[in-house]
Formats: structure tokens, C-alpha cells, sequence
């Protein structure tokens, strides 16, 4: 029996490892351990996507979460050292670009444990972003690059990547929208809770640094979400980040008096609310796809994003958020604008594909 060890942390990561965790069980001859570094905590941010996807708790939880990126990382670093040491896996698996990503792989590697990289070959091409540093060093440090989209394996291809190690093998966000997502109907969850009619609101959600962390793309978002919902009611679960970030310039209060403010909700009432939107607005890479995957409008709140085939396939479009009025106006021009019906995501085998690769792999000595 090989034993996988997988990292996770942060929200994108517990979904996207619902699929994959769920075809290591199925494929014989791997075992997994899992390890949550701590770096989301709230119940709303982690454990109900355990208990909703039906996920194995932690194996080892190591509490780690908060401070600078630094710190963060430099603590997950010798914390999953100590889970390595004592574990002994036969390769490490991470999702995504997060500090909890970094950590693990870098952790794996120093102690010549393979690594494994679901994700793998994004770019944004801006390394002011910490995802963008983090995606680039671990793929790096990586022996298996699972990549979700043409364009990631052939950033790889171009960076130099050995190419035995680029494994295309889909997105295994589209796997979990096919898999949970099916599950979700208008009635009931969320969209009751909230009293939203189907296609009669717009959903937006904001966490990224670079939106949260300047003043003046905040206020450019926030107001421009106000003035939209003097039309149509706008709901926004806030990242905890959001929140404080909010609460902190004193814009929370007001806000809340116009736009439908919730917590972070599961990931069942988030497909939910997603799928009967009028029109989504998010600077979420994961809730851009799943804009798509419903075919929801999606107007992305960056300069660029790493999911170029949604632009191309004109469900999505940029709205750099420099001025409040031009967000304003590319979410009127993108309220029910439609795209094209590609598929550049894989067949939502992805994650089959994964375990059945890594199975394969480590049966050599
Ligand atoms: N999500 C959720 N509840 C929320 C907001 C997002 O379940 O309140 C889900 C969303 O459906 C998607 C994932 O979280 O599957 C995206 O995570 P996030 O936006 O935190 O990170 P990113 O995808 O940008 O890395």
C-alpha cells in the first residue's frame, strides 16, 4: 500500500479534495493521510465542507493560522515537517497556490518525498499576487503536475517543465460541479433563507489581497455593488478578510443597509446561489469557473485572471476595479449577455485521473 499525505488549508482546497480524497479510496493500492495546516479555522470556512461533501476528518490538525505570509508559512513549514517525519508517505499531494500549498511542498521536497500538484501551470503573469509566487515555487519543487487546462500545461511546457511530469488531466473543480452540484435546486437552502427569486439578484464575493488591501479598488467595488443594488438586490458572503478589512475603514455598517451581507456559506447554498443568479461578480477564481459551469454571467473584479478560456468563451469578462463606475457599468452590459458552450475543463474525470496516475506511478520501485 502507498501512502499519499495530503495538505490542505483553505476553503477552495477542501472542495476541490472532496473529489480527489474520494477516487484515492476508490483506487487500490493508495492510502491517504490528511493534514489541515489551520489556515482557515471558522466552522463556515472548513468544517462544513467536510461534513457536507461527505470528507474524512484531518488525520492531524495543525492549528496554524493568521499572522504575515512569513510567519504563516514558516510555521506550516515546521509543522508539517514533524507530520512528514513521523509519517513516512510515499508522496505528497497540494492543491492550488495558497501558503498552506508552499509549505507542503516545500516540506516534501527537502525530505526527497515527492510532490504532487493539482493545479499545477496557472499564471497570472503578476508577482505582485502571493498566489502567483507560491503556484510558480511549487511547481517547481513538483514531480507530478496535474494541470487543469491546456494553457497551464503549456505555461509549464514553456517554463521548462520535464514533461513527463505534465499531466493534463482536467479541472477537478468541474468534476466537484458535476458530482455536488447536481444535488442543488432552487427550493429551500439559501436562496429561502434569503427570499431571492431565480435570476432576480446578483451574487458577488471579494477576498483577494489585492482588491481588499487597497483602499481605493475596495471603495470602488463597494460602491459600485451599492449602486447596482439600488436595481437588484445584491447578496455578498463575506470572507472573513472582507469583514475585518470592512469593519476597519468603517464601511460595514452602511454597506450592510444595502447590499444582502452574509457569512460564508456552505458549498451546496454557494452552487445554489450561484446557479439562479442574475449575474455574478467576484475577484474568486474557483467562483469564476462555477460561474461558467452554470452559465451565470460573470464579471471578475481583477486585471487578469489565470482561467483565460472563460473570457474567451465570453461568459466572463474583466472589470479591473479602478473606478466605481466603470464596474458599474460592465455589470449592466454583462446582465443577460451569454457566451459560448465550450468545454475547456476536462471531462470531470480529473480526479480519477489523479489517483489512477499516482497509483501507477508509485507501483514502480
Ligand atoms: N464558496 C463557498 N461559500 C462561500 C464562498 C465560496 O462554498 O461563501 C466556494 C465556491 O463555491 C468555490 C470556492 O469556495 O467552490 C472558491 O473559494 P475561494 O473563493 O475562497 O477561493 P479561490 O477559488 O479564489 O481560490
Amino acid at each position: 500500500m502507498k501512502k499519499i499525505l495530503t495538505i490542505l488549508g483553505a476553503r477552495p482546497q477542501f472542495i476541490k479534495a472532496s473529489v480527489v480524497s474520494h477516487a484515492i479510496a476508490q483506487t487500490s493500492g493508495l492510502a491517504e493521510v490528511l493534514v489541515h495546516t489551520g489556515q482557515h479555522f471558522d466552522a463556515n470556512m472548513s468544517d462544513v465542507f467536510f461534513d457536507e461533501l461527505g470528507m474524512n476528518k484531518p488525520d492531524h490538525l495543525l492549528g496554524v493560522h493568521g499572522g504575515t505570509h512569513g510567519a504563516m508559512t514558516g510555521r506550516m513549514l515546521e509543522a508539517v515537517e514533524q507530520v512528514l517525519l513521523a509519517e513516512r508517505p510515499d508522496a505528497v499531494l497540494v492543491y492550488g497556490d495558497t501558503n498552506s500549498t508552499l509549505a507542503g511542498a516545500l516540506a516534501a521536497v527537502k525530505l526527497h518525498i515527492p510532490v504532487a500538484h493539482v493545479e499545477a501551470g496557472l499564471r497570472s503573469f503578476n508577482m505582485v499576487m502571493p498566489e502567483e509566487v507560491n503556484r510558480i515555487l511549487t511547481d517547481r519543487i513538483s514531480r507530478w503536475l496535474f494541470t487543469p487546462t491546456r494553457a497551464a500545461a503549456e505555461h509549464l511546457r514553456r517554463e521548462g517543465a520535464a514533461p513527463h511530469g505534465i499531466v493534463e488531466v482536467g479541472d477537478v473543480m468541474y468534476d466537484v460541479a458535476l458530482h455536488h452540484g447536481r444535488r442543488v435546486q432552487h427550493d429551500g437552502g439559501a436562496m429561502a433563507r434569503l427570499g431571492l427569486a431565480q435570476k432576480g439578484y446578483v451574487l458577488a464575493t471579494i477576498h483577494r489581497a489585492e482588491n481588499t488591501d487597497d483602499p481605493r479598488r475596495l471603495a470602488a467595488i463597494v460602491d459600485a455593488l451599492q449602486a447596482t443594488a439600488r436595481q437588484l438586490p445584491v447578496v455578498w458572503p463575506l470572507h472573513p478578510r472582507t469583514r475585518a478589512v470592512l469593519q476597519q475603514v468603517g464601511r460595514l455598517q452602511s454597506l450592510a443597509g444595502a447590499v444582502r451581507l452574509v457569512e460564508p456559506v456552505g458549498y451546496l447554498d454557494m452552487v445554489q446561489l450561484e446557479k439562479y443568479a442574475a449575474l455574478i461578480a467576484t475577484d474568486s477564481g474557483g467562483v469564476q469557473k462555477e460561474a461558467f459551469f452554470h452559465r451565470v454571467p460573470c464579471v471578475t473584479l481583477r486585471d487578469e485572471t489565470e482561467w483565460v478560456e472563460l473570457l474567451q468563451s465570453g461568459w466572463n469578462r474583466l472589470a479591473p476595479p479602478t473606478d466605481a463606475e466603470s464596474v458599474a457599468a460592465a455589470i449592466w452590459a454583462a446582465l443577460g449577455s451569454e457566451g459560448a458552450d465550450l468545454q475547456p475543463y476536462g471531462c470531470g474525470d480529473a480526479a480519477q485521473r489523479i489517483a489512477r496516475r499516482l497509483a501507477e506511478d508509485l507501483a514502480w520501485p
